[in-house]
């Protein structure tokens, strides 16, 4: 039997949550960008730190406007005035601005634009309710409180926050290390003529550096290793040594030069390394000593979508990210028939787009092969299609996934 797509992310999940945190170091808020904290931040000033206006009006006593509607001007406060030795008379009102601070006696803050102007003063139009247009002291954020906990990405909205509390440095976790190589005599770099008719260019490789460099992870590129069992073994050697987890692509299958599989069995523990998915089926887990090893399968499609699905959760969990967004799922009808054989999930490319009924529905982008790499060019989703599910007809619901901005 093999594992299920389910039991596999487990396994990977609880291995992460056994091996203890990296270190920590700070880093200033600009540079913070996509970092997990090492413990919650907390707010060291109330927001707003004092009463302030919310619109430009006038600021008024309730008891003055409840006896006369029309009040003359006794003064005027602008956004940073210091209010403190601020006279104001009963019986009138006082021109301020948007984010001035407004005076402890006034009960409201009436916009200008329900007001009249005269010579006399101002001719207030509606009725005024305590607290109109006031913006409390603390009623964002109250001093002392966690505005972020332990274990949080840092997204541009929380270091915005952060910003707002005057914060300029933050502690976070060190980044992975994550060493990666491929493997395959039949790969080429990229930028280089294509080393004899046979050859392809390492597409992989080149993937794997942008997934991991958007999930702030420190690379270790060990560049291509020829299918041979000693160089391959000489390779995760040095891998495992330098890095906390360890990715490779091709040559964990069960064809005659797949010699990756066999090198971590002579070096480590394989946890698995088949998987009952689609693409994906051989994906290899376990590790070298202190190291995680992840032993993706070398079709482009298929070293993507195992990446996505399997590793990303494994490296956000490995970074010291305590509760990871949920992505985004839900049922839409099919547009158009899906191909599906019995026994594996499917993670299928699809197109979610609102049709001409204003609905929701998910279209396939074609041939899905796992060598197919244009399955994923006008994908904004996967169409997850359950393991003991076949064919799927035009019309018929299914579970589409969001992708997140890993692929966006
Ligand atoms: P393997 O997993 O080594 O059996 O490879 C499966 C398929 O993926 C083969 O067609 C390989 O040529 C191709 N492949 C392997 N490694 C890479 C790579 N780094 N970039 C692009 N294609 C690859
Ligand atoms: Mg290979």
């Amino acid at each position: 039997m093999l594992l299920t797509f389910q039991q596999a992310k487990q396994q990977m999940l609880q291995r992460a949550s056994a091996i203890k945190s990296l270190n920590c170091e700070k880093v200033s808020l600009f540079d913070a960008l996509g970092r997990i904290t090492t413990e919650p931040v907390m707010s060291p000033i109330n927001v707003p730190s004092f009463n302030n206006s919310a619109m430009d009006g006038y600021a008024v006593r309730l008891s003055d406007v409840n006896q006369s509607k029309l009040l003359p001007i006794a003064g005027i406060i602008l956004a940073g005035d210091d209010i403190s030795n601020l006279n104001w008379p009963q019986g009138t009102c006082l021109r301020i601005m948007t984010g001035a601070p407004v005076p402890n006696d006034a009960d409201a803050v009436v916009m200008q634009e329900q007001t009249e102007k005269s010579e006399l003063g101002i001719t207030f139009l509606n009725e005024v309710k305590v607290g109109d247009n006031i913006r409390r002291m603390g009623e964002d954020i109250k001093k002392d409180t966690a505005v972020v906990s332990k274990g949080e990405k840092l997204t541009i909205p929380i270091l915005s926050t952060l910003a707002t509390l005057g914060i300029s440095e933050v502690l976070v976790f060190k980044k992975l290390k994550v060493a990666i190589l491929s493997t395959g005599n039949e790969l080429t770099p990229i930028g280089e003529p294509l080393a004899g008719n046979s050859a392809i260019y390492d597409s992989n490789r080149f993937t794997l550096k942008l997934l991991l460099t958007e999930l702030n992870c420190d690379i270790v590129d060990l560049g291509i290793i020829s299918d041979d069992p000693a160089q391959i073994k000489q390779a995760l050697i040095a891998a495992s040594n330098q890095a906390d987890l360890v990715i490779t692509s091709g040559g964990v299958s069960v064809g005659d030069a797949d010699y990756t599989k066999v090198a971590l069995e002579a070096l480590g523990k394989i946890s698995f390394w088949k998987i009952a998915m689609k693409p994906g089926k051989p994906f290899a887990f376990g590790n070298i000593g202190e190291a995680l090893f992840c032993g993706l399968p070398g079709n482009p499609v298929s070293t993507l979508v195992t990446f996505y699905q399997l590793v990303q959760p494994l490296i956000l969990a490995l970074s010291g990210v305590e509760a990871p967004a949920i992505d985004l799922t839900f049922k839409v009808s099919t547009a158009t028939n899906l191909k599906k054989s019995l026994g594996r999930v499917d993670f299928q490319r699809g197109m979610l787009q609102i049709n001409a009924q204003n609905e929701l529905e998910v279209s396939t982008t074609g041939q899905q092969g796992s060598h197919m790499t244009q399955s994923f060019k006008q994908a904004n989703c996967f169409i997850v299609l359950e393991q003991d599910r076949g064919n799927v007809s035009k019309g018929e619901q299914v579970t589409v996934e969001l992708f997140n901005r890993l692929l966006k």
